[in-house]
């Protein structure tokens, strides 16, 4: 069932409640910005922060949840363990880490960021620990192809919680979505508005027309009735309300195959397989 208000959640493989939509916060800077940014979000509705280590702004993350007021159980933040920290015991030792610079006690996804292939596994194994330790609410993945998916489960028996990958309208990711789904991985898009780009795309202007929405608009809604968890980043408020104005209108069928239909196997950022970070 497609979500209907900013606050609805998706049930995960583990009975934890992740909202669909949620603000992500790569490339805002710590400090004024990414403060004022998610105060916003959370002014509006928003209960779902997708921050990282690498994004050197839990700092200011946790410090707009303190200033918001928002009781903390209402929140859903997701934080990720960055490459060079990876590892058995430096995954946990970057998780306390994260913690401090949140200033929270726990944060409910913790995420291997990438698989990095000399440490992914081990890593894994970490966020498991940190799981039955009952340090974190979810544990998940991202960046994961279906054979770093299998290797995981193989090793450990835990399926992760959510796969965040890069998704959207150029990179549909239905093979990774088919796999993600049979197995009971929920898919998060990263770059669910390619950048930015491609938003003048004729088949997102026309369909947006119709629905008298914006082009960003309906690629966030062409996400949530995939099923897909999305994170659309800004950092000027009323964009922030408007990638939130997503929960009423439906596209047709034939709507969600015309934007299928963009795909191109096209990325913004690396290839899981060949990275260098
Ligand atoms: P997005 O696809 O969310 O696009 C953000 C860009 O689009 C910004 O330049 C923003 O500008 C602009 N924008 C936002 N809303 C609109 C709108 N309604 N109309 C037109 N332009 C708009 O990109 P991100 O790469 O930031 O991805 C989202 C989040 O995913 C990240 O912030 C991060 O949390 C996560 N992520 C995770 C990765 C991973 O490896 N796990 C990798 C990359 C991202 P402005 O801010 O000026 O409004």
């Amino acid at each position: 069932m497609t979500a209907k208000s900013l606050t609805d959640t998706v049930t995960l493989n583990n009975g934890v409640e992740m909202p669909w939509l949620g603000l992500g916060v790569w490339k805002v800077e710590d400090g004024n910005q990414v403060v004022q940014s998610v105060a916003a979000a959370l002014a509006h509705g928003y209960r779902s922060i997708d921050t990282a280590a690498v994004y050197k702004n839990e700092v200011g993350v946790g410090k707009a949840i303190k200033e918001s007021g928002v009781k903390r159980e209402e929140l859903f933040v997701t934080t990720k363990v960055w490459n060079s920290d990876q590892g058995f015991d430096s995954t946990l030792k970057a998780y306390e880490a994260s913690l401090d610079k949140l200033g929270l006690d726990y944060v409910d996804l913790y995420l291997v960021h990438w698989p990095v292939k000399a440490t992914y596994r081990e890593t894994w194994k970490a966020l498991v620990k940190l799981y039955e330790d009952q340090r974190v609410r979810a544990i998940g993945v991202s960046n994961h192809h279906i054979h770093h998916l299998e290797a995981i489960i193989e090793d450990t028996g835990v399926v992760p919680a959510v796969n965040q990958v890069e998704c959207h309208p150029l990179l549909t990711q239905k093979e990774l979505l088919a796999y993600c789904n049979d197995k009971g991985i929920r898919m998060e898009a990263w770059s669910p508005l390619m950048q930015g780009n491609n938003l003048d795309h004729e088949t997102l202007v026309t369909i947006a027309k119709k629905h008298n929405k914006t082009p960003a608009q309906v690629v966030l809604r062409w996400d949530l009735q995939n099923g897909v968890i999305v994170i659309p980043k800004s950092v000027r408020a009323e964009r922030i309300r408007e990638n939130a104005d997503v929960f009423d209108f439906e596209l047709t069928s034939e709507e969600m195959a015309a934007i299928d239909a963009m795909n191109q196997n096209r990325r913004y950022g690396s290839d899981p397989d060949n990275f260098n970070f």
